[in-house]
């Protein structure tokens, strides 16, 4: 934490000619900023992480053995059972013949259900990696 009254402590320094001492406990305050700075970046990411994980745990849902995720009433998916338990990765799966396709792992899993729900344009164009790390 950065105590303020540093800055006071600085301009008094300065003020009483003290220059080196001054520049001395303004190299020190230079560096806790540098440390704050960094733990501020630190918290920002551990902050996103968790927002990920609280949208990914309201809005990824498992049907009939698949991965789902909805998001702005759009549904997408299936994602790979495999990749995401495996890696947390949301690999959308990909038509194959009569059966589904993970890109990533090229795991297949027969089609069914879920096939005819995946036949509607363009999620059969590419497969979409999202990352994400649980
Ligand atoms: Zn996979």
């Amino acid at each position: 934490m950065l105590d303020y009254s540093l800055f006071k402590k600085i301009n008094d320094l300065f003020a009483s000619g003290q220059h080196d001492k001054a520049r001395h406990l303004l190299m020190e305050v230079q560096s806790r900023c540098i440390a704050l700075r960094d733990e501020l970046s630190m918290l920002k990411v551990r902050l996103k992480t968790l927002e990920d994980i609280a949208f990914f745990a309201e809005n990824l849902h498992v049907q009939d053995g698949f991965y789902w995720l909805t998001a702005n009433d759009v549904r997408q998916g299936p994602f790979c059972p495999r990749c995401y338990e495996s890696e947390g990765g949301l690999i959308r799966l990909e038509r194959w013949q009569k059966a589904l396709h993970c890109p990533y792992c090229h795991a297949v899993y027969p089609g069914g259900r879920q096939e005819a729900e995946y036949q509607d344009g363009a999620a059969l164009r590419h497969a979409r990696i999202i990352p994400f790390a649980r």
